[in-house]
């Protein structure tokens, strides 16, 4: 899923402050499972903003409503009234649904209520981590499922670098070292060999790099 977290109410009440009228706009799927900006959040951040306003000359109307999903057409169009009504929508979906809500309705002003992290998992409850940087070339077939670009501080292709401490990164002595979890892995899968296979440098720039990636499936296609 993708990650986000909640910008603060100071910095969010900054970019209001020359509306009147303001849409706290949750979105119910990734963000609402890291706790950052789902139907709660928003009603939070909607009253938040409301009582916050109140010592101004001109306190804050707000409004507050979730939508399934701010990345999808389907989702967004019922809302159009809504967003019309409005001098500005803070959105608190990932960066995706931010840009989805202001390409959809142009003439609006659409203002990020959080701050989009990365692609990870809860691991425990509160707590979030990052496994994949999306980069387009998954490499997870031969390093035992282990993604060493997001979870190497150096994303190492062939490591590990030399600097690992006892099974810990040395650039941060409280992560696990991507590259002893890939031997681990490697090793319990009876995959070892697959340690000597030098990785290939990534071309970064047709598969990270240069602009916005793009997927077509023809076969998906009306
Ligand atoms: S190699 Fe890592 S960053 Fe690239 S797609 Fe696979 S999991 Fe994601
Ligand atoms: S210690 Fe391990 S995780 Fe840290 S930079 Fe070196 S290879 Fe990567």
């Amino acid at each position: 899923m993708i990650t986000a977290e909640r910008k603060p109410l100071s910095e969010i009440m900054e970019m209001v402050a020359p509306y009147q009228k303001v849409l706290v706009l949750g979105c119910g799927t990734c963000v609402t499972v890291c706790f950052a900006g789902g139907e709660k959040e928003a009603k939070i951040l909607a009253s938040e903003l409301r009582m916050a306003s109140k010592t101004q000359d001109t306190p804050l109307e707000v409004a507050g409503f979730t939508i399934q999903r701010q990345c999808e057409w389907e989702y967004i169009d019922p809302i159009r009234e809504m967003v019309e009504q409005v001098d500005a929508v803070v959105s608190l979906a990932c960066g995706i649904g931010i840009q989805a809500i202001a390409e959809r309705f142009s003439d609006a002003v659409v203002l990020p209520g959080v701050n989009t992290t990365f692609l990870g998992m809860p691991e425990e409850a509160g707590v979030f981590v990052e496994r994949c940087q999306a980069c387009g070339d998954c490499v997870l077939g031969t390093t035992g499922t282990v993604c060493p670009i997001a979870r190497c501080a150096k994303s190492l292709l062939n490591g590990p670098c030399g600097g690992s401490q006892d099974g810990k990164c040395e650039v941060d002595p409280d992560t696990d070292c991507a590259w002893q979890l890939i031997y681990d892995r490697l090793v319990k899968l009876n995959q070892l060999d697959l340690m000597m296979k030098v990785e290939p440098a990534k071309d970064w720039r047709t598969s990270r790099d240069g602009g916005q990636r793009k997927i077509v499936r023809e076969d998906l296609q009306l």
